[in-house]
């Protein structure tokens, strides 16, 4: 609640926000007996409070003072201050800048369910992005992973339904429940009509029930949670099933596509690829990242619009130039939109079509034409000149954050408030002369006029001065050292002066409002231009990467193929040419007909899961529309996308870690088709040797007869690669290790062939286990290796040698130069 110069919360409210923001709670009055629990926080400040109170997952309704309270004094001593809701704050239908992450996208999403069939809607408040797409309980976890809500709305019926409640533990925190009846598609239809103006919505496309039940509950809950205030909201976009690459949850964690593992954007393949210059342009590829496409025409269309900026070094330049540290024109609008734009949100959008005037007219200028990806974005730029000039003419060049701060409209554009603004000044010029007055009068050089919020303008001068004053000063406050005095002339310029402040403020505030209507008026247009500045944003940006980092344009058509020459792991390459470890070695990968299915084994650490992943994220690079690093590479389209790699436990879900891996291993081979591509990193690992051996061993059959799906197999278990004699298209790759003066040494190098040994030993006294442990596991393994297994062990747990190996081994063990050295020192 507004209370003056703060915003308060009561009971409940308190003692939570209290203990999230972590400020004191107090009382104030008392209810029923009991004081009331209170907390406040300043209004000037509220932004930072509120971020932290929507990011600990609270929703907060803001209730405003809708009258001065002077007003309300005038209805009695007792009245209370007229307030009402003005908004409710929720993760999904943020604005502010302060609240929003600039490079991340913010979905509003809703969850409808027809009985027979589950659609989902979409919005991005800050861009007016709507979009449906009919799905069925098992797309659901996908394409929620792929939105990524930032709010997710399901009808209360749908929260205990058991065959979802996998997929919407994931998303718990992001669920906000609404009544069955908000869902109901014959009223949302009516909602989505009025709102398009529109008497039927087949014109946007053919959507489910669901679909427009799903949307029509995000339209209730924006002008819910906006209080009628409606944001610009595009026409519904259907997703058609099948556009996109599914890439499930655990693939998308496992190749740490926007994030790490641990959570981080820094190392993600996101982080490495993005060299956007713009807010807008860096969620564009956050979105197309997520989403790479499966139609190779497309995918051309887009590559052709990167090749133009990576053929056109002079142009990329310009255009990086043009927009780097450029306003983002998308959330000012959104803001204006809304009525909460500032004077500065005007100038974000004056400046950035500006830029996209020139931007238009040089790329208009260049002889050869434009692919066609380009000159949809040019020519979408629009012209808004008669826009920019008026606020070019309105507004001043330091403006302020708030218009009620006054000092936004420039002198000249209005006569009336330039009258006022004059008014002012002169009063101020006549307050100056009026103490050269006073001084000369009285004859104390030090007396001074000045100004305070409580006593407003007054005369002040040293206390012993002050017998001196005759009677039309008016003693006001004495000081230790000053007095202070009014006057019946001071009073009265001082009443001009507010008078004509109060009627300049007024009349700056009305053109201001004009000014937004005038930009709300165009809002389609400019939401456009807005969006096409991110898509040359991100073309140029990727061209910047291709250039910078070698990579190649991929062939994409609807073949089968998967063949990469010399591919690289885009991130691998990075950290290591940052940390100065060496090249990357480019490997080459080809899945043709005959070879669909790799067998890859080798040493531990020799770079199988890198190789594994890289192939994988070149994949979704292509299709999204980006360059490859790659020196060649020919995709047929990917449709689904599939990875096992790494082990973790799911403890929230009662899954241990080898539990995990069999999940989606089940996941990969009941669900992969004929144009899936499926990297599986290590099958079998978890459990006991035989156990995971005849897993892995049934899983590349599986994956051989029943999903023929090209796939990379990596694994230890080296026994496998008999089954290239029987699988026809299963061929056995391994990483080459060169064996040098009884050391090993990993050359990262793919080659036909299969690894007899994992050098797992070697490893680790890399990792540093004890020097008697790495002894004891060389001598076991020989053992083992030499024999039978099952005689071996009874002979090596008699022979129990736990004591015996630490001493040979720390007595034998031969003291290196260094240590020496050390020693000696
Ligand atoms: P393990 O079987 O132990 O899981 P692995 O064979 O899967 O090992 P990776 O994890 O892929 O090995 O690679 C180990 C390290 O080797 C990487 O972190 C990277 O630093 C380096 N590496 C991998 N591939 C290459 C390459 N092609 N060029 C240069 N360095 C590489």
């Amino acid at each position: 609640y507004r209370m003056g110069d703060f915003y308060e919360l009561f009971f409940d409210d308190a003692a939570k926000a209290s203990a999230a923001l972590d400020i004191t709670l107090t009382k104030r009055g008392a209810h029923n007996g009991k004081d009331i629990p209170m907390c406040g926080v300043p209004a000037h400040a509220a932004d930072t409070y509120l971020s932290r109170l929507i990011r600990a997952g609270f929703r907060v309704a803001v209730c405003e003072q809708m009258e001065d309270p002077a007003v309300a004094k005038k209805r009695g001593p007792k009245s209370v201050v007229l307030r009402a809701v003005e908004r409710v704050i929720t993760p999904g239908t943020l604005t502010e800048e302060t609240l929003l992450d600039a490079r991340e996208n913010n979905y509003l999403v809703a969850l409808a369910d027809s009985g027979t069939e589950l659609g989902l809607a979409w919005i991005e408040m800050s861009t007016g992005e709507f979009a449906t797409e009919s799905i069925t309980a098992n797309s659901l976890a996908v394409t929620l992973e792929r939105i990524v809500p930032g709010e997710l709305l399901l009808p209360e019926k749908l929260l205990h339904n058991k065959h979802l409640a996998q997929t919407l533990l994931d998303w718990h925190d992001q669920i906000t429940s609404q009544p069955n009846s908000r869902f109901d598609p014959e009223n949302a239809a009516t909602k989505l009509q009025s709102l398009f103006g529109v008497a039927a919505l087949e014109g946007f496309g053919s959507f489910s029930r669901s679909e427009v039940a799903a949307a029509g509950a995000l339209v209730d809950y924006v002008a819910l949670t906006q209080v009628g205030r409606s944001p610009r909201l595009e026409r519904p976009q259907q997703v058609v099933a099948g556009s996109v690459m599914d890439i499930d949850r655990a693939t998308r964690r496992n190749l740490e596509l926007n994030r790490t593992l641990a959570g981080d954007r820094f190392g993600s393949l996101l982080s490495v690829i993005d060299e956007t210059v713009t807010g807008a342009g860096a969620r564009l590829l956050s979105r197309r990242l997520a989403a790479p496409l499966t139609v190779a025409c497309r995918i051309r269309d887009r590559l052709d619009a990167v090749q133009f900026f990576f053929d056109k070094s002079d142009i990329r330049e310009y255009v990086r130039r043009t927009l780097q540290g450029s306003p983002d024109l998308e959330r000012a609008l959104s803001r204006l939109t809304v009525g909460r734009g500032g004077p500065r949100d005007l100038a974000a959008v004056r400046d950035v079509l500006k830029l996209a005037a020139e931007i238009k007219l040089t790329i208009s200028e260049i002889e050869n034409q434009p692919p066609k990806d380009v000159i949809s974005a040019i020519t979408a730029l629009g012209c808004h000149d008669e826009l920019i000039n008026c606020l070019s003419a309105a507004l001043v060049t330091d403006l302020p954050l708030l218009a009620r701060d006054g000092g936004v409209i420039t002198p000249g554009y209005s006569i009336k408030l330039d009258g006022l603004r004059a008014l002012r000044d002169n009063s101020r010029r006549t307050i100056a002369k009026l103490e050269e007055s006073y001084r000369s009068e009285t004859g104390i050089q030090s007396l001074k006029i000045r100004h305070n919020n409580v006593l407003g303008y007054f005369v002040e001068l040293p206390a012993a001065h002050a017998p001196k004053l005759d009677e039309q000063f008016i003693h006001r406050q004495t000081l230790s050292s000053v007095m202070r005095y009014s006057t019946q002339k001071l009073a009265d310029l001082a009443r001009n002066i507010a008078e004509a402040m109060d009627r300049a403020l007024a009349i700056e505030l009305g053109l201001f409002g004009e000014l937004v209507n005038k930009v709300v008026n165009r809002s389609d247009e400019i939401a456009t231009a807005a969006g096409s500045i991110a898509r040359i944003d991100l073309s140029a940006a990727l061209a910047t990467i291709a250039v910078n980092k070698k990579y190649c344009r991929p062939i994409i058509d609807d073949s089968n193929s998967f063949m990469i020459r010399d591919g690289r792991h885009a991130v691998v390459e990075d950290a290591l040419s940052e940390a100065r470890q060496g090249a990357f070695i480019a490997n080459n990968c080809d899945l043709e007909s005959g070879q669909r299915l790799w067998l890859v084994t080798g040493p531990n650490m020799a770079g199988k899961s890198t190789f594994l992943r890289q192939n994988a994220l070149i994949a979704i690079l292509g299709q999204m529309g980006s360059f490859v690093p790659a020196a060649e590479a020919h995709i047929g389209v990917v449709d689904r996308l599939f990875s096992r790699v790494g082990a973790a436990d799911d403890l929230a879900r009662g899954r241990s870690t080898f539990m995990v891996e069999m999940v989606e291993t089940a996941a990969i081979l009941n669900q992969a088709g004929c144009r899936s591509l499926v990297i599986l990193d290590e099958i079998g690992r978890g459990t006991a040797t035989f156990d995971g051996l005849s897993i892995a061993w049934a899983s590349v059959e599986h994956l051989h007869e029943v999903n023929k799906c090209r796939a990379l197999f990596a694994t230890h278990y080296h026994e496998l690669t008999a089954l290239t004699a029987q699988l026809t298209a299963l061929k056995p790759y391994t990483m080459r290790v060169k064996e040098w003066r009884g050391d090993v040494v990993f050359l990262h190098e793919v080659v036909p062939g299969s690894a007899d040994r994992s050098y797992g030993v070697h490893v680790a006294r890399l990792a540093g286990l004890p020097a008697s442990v790495v002894g004891r596991a060389e001598e076991i393994l020989k053992t083992l290796e030499s024999g039978e297994h099952s005689g071996v062990v009874v002979r090596l747990a008699d022979d129990l040698p736990l004591f015996r190996a630490t001493s040979e081994t720390a007595s034998s063990q031969q003291q290196s130069l260094l240590e020496e050295e050390i020693e000696a020192i």
